[in-house]
């Protein structure tokens, strides 16, 4: 499709009976393919047809993550929720006699992709499939609709973050207090989604013969090289060695801050008089990361050109947009997407290094790779493009902070170390 701009991409209900006798007629032409040749044409005629698919529903998801409260693409989210369940059987009896050949030109990564495909998808959980991907929807919008007024300002999640980093030690406790209770506020309805989830889940996966939900969660992250035991003596060395050294770290920052113990409330400021926040508007900043990436590279300066050219972003927190941030992509356009929720701290240069540190792989990989399912990456190694975005970003932070850069620098060390411990909690908490 010729590139425009993303406000300009026009959403329009991908053709489900079209895609569907596609399916149909890709299954007989593999089934009937005389050669490999023929049978990899049928291949690449389906992969585009479920290219438009996919663009159509980013695009739908993309916007209702926007604005949650946007009646029509929430409605339409569900519409596409049902239809994509509804290729399952198709996609399943989806085979080829040519897998060598295929193998042997793609690698086996695409087979793995595919089998863990089938392992993880049946006709039999299709109204859990469509159940969950409800729930987590109305998850996210519950969270986004969130506000809470602090000191005379309509608050957000995101909003709060800003004062819970406040040189100021009682506005950091009240924003941390006014944080929790806007969790609260709406506990009752975000457990009662997470709590129908852990069943249907646990549902799920003994209909499809597995011991627990967590093997088929291995399997659905594309995990593939790495087994629940790997994970808890990972876990185990974090404990031992990482760990004590964040210890070390806290009570450096506890001295530093002069507090007599370093509590919740006091974590996220890691200097007394004020972490480093970036200097300028959110259209300055990205300008800024534009220079950066032109002088990074001339990969790096085309990438950042093309998302700022048709507007791949979508930065600024406000009220009814989904929390965090992501970077996602447009298969027909061959474009990636930002998103986040900029709040004024230094996490919104994260984003414009980290995020993009993604969106740059997807951007190469959908120019260089035929296959689509293998431009993406998988969980096992997604996080390497973007961190080491965040590091090759280096030299550059003093365009961002001034006179701060070292200070920013120091910040982003110890957020990088620190997180290992914390994400293993969160691991294992999702494991139990
Ligand atoms: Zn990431």
């Amino acid at each position: 499709m010729t590139m425009i701009a993303f406000q300009d991409m026009p959403y329009v209900r991908p053709d489900m009976e079209a895609l569907k006798a596609a399916y149909q007629k890709t299954i007989e032409q593999l089934k009937g393919a005389a050669s490999y040749e023929e049978a990899k044409a049928a291949f690449f005629v389906l992969q585009e047809a479920e290219e438009q698919r996919a663009t159509m529903a980013v695009l739908c998801s993309v916007r209702n993550t926007i604005d949650t409260t946007d009646a029509y693409y929430d409605g339409e989210m569900k519409w596409l929720r049902e239809q994509n369940a509804s290729l399952i059987p198709l996609r399943k009896a989806y085979a080829s006699p040519f897998r060598p050949q295929f193998e042997a030109e793609f690698g086996k990564q695409m087979f793995r992709l595919i089998d863990a495909g089938l392992k993880t998808s049946d006709e039999r959980i299709i109204p859990d499939v469509i159940r969950e991907g409800n729930l987590c929807q109305q998850y996210q919008k519950d969270s986004a609709l969130a506000v809470t007024e602090f000191r005379g300002e309509q608050c957000n999640f995101y909003g709060l973050l800003k004062h819970m980093e406040s040189p100021d030690r009682e506005e950091r406790k009240e924003a941390f207090h006014a944080w929790a209770a806007l969790y609260e506020k709406i506990s009752p309805q975000l457990d009662g989604a997470y709590d129908e989830l852990v069943h249907l889940r646990d549902r799920m996966a003994h209909t499809l013969g597995f011991e627990s939900y967590t093997d088929l969660a291995y399997l659905e992250r594309r995990r593939f090289d790495y087994t629940k035991d790997d994970a808890a003596r990972f876990r185990k060395q974090v404990k031992e060695i990482v760990t004590p050294a964040v210890a070390a770290i806290r009570e450096r920052q506890r001295q530093l801050l002069g507090v007599d113990k370093l509590r919740y409330y006091d974590e996220a400021l890691i200097f007394p008089e004020g972490n480093a926040d970036p200097e300028g508007t959110m259209e300055e900043l990205v300008r800024k990361a534009l220079t950066m990436y032109k002088e990074m590279s001339p990969e790096t300066g085309e990438f950042f050109e093309f998302m700022v050219k048709y507007h791949l972003f979508d930065l600024k927190t406000r009220p009814g947009k989904r929390m965090g941030g992501y970077m996602t992509r447009f298969p027909s356009y061959q474009a990636p997407f930002i998103f986040s929720n900029f709040n004024g701290t230094s996490a919104d240069v994260d984003v414009l290094t980290h995020e993009a540190g993604h969106a740059f792989q997807g951007y190469l990989a959908m120019r260089s790779i035929p296959v689509s399912m293998l431009s993406g990456s998988t969980s096992e190694i997604n996080e390497i493009h973007s961190m080491t975005m965040e590091h090759f970003a280096y030299p550059w932070m003093k365009s961002f902070f001034g006179e701060n850069s070292e200070k920013y620098l120091t910040a982003h060390l110890i957020g990088a170390i620190s997180v290992i411990p914390y994400m293993c909690v969160v691991d294992e908490f999702q494991h139990i």
